[in-house]
């Protein structure tokens, strides 16, 4: 018999592997992803500013909405103090504007390629 301690661990399972699959499904170097209000993803990667950089300096979104061209960076330097990089709050700067784009961006995702 099946009792209601063994569906609620059934459920976890399929819960944990949905946050699975959709974790692995991010593409290399996403850190963080907004769900934009058309379905599209805003992305935020750690990025070199210059070709000849050697470590990430800088965060950046970009919106994955075909057409869409937005995106935004921040710097991590002006916010380095002491022992901080100022990644940190270098991506929360612009996580708010990814949330703030994601909200009002109209730009549908490209469908998939389906062969
Ligand atoms: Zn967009």
């Amino acid at each position: 018999m099946i009792g209601a301690s063994d569906i609620r661990r059934v459920s976890e399972m399929e819960r944990q592997a949905r946050q699975q699959a959709e974790a692995a499904a991010w593409p290399e170097g996403v850190i963080a992803r907004y769900l934009t209000v058309a379905g599209a993803t805003v992305d935020i990667r750690h990025d070199m500013a210059l070709i000849h950089d050697t470590e990430p300096n800088l965060t950046i979104a970009s919106c994955n909405g075909e057409g869409c061209t937005a995106t935004h960076f921040e710097k991590w330097g002006p916010y380095a103090f002491r022992t901080d990089n100022g990644s940190k709050a270098a991506d929360q700067e612009v996580g708010k504007w990814a949330q703030a784009h994601a909200e009002k961006c109209r730009a549908l995702p490209r469908p998939a390629v389906t062969e």
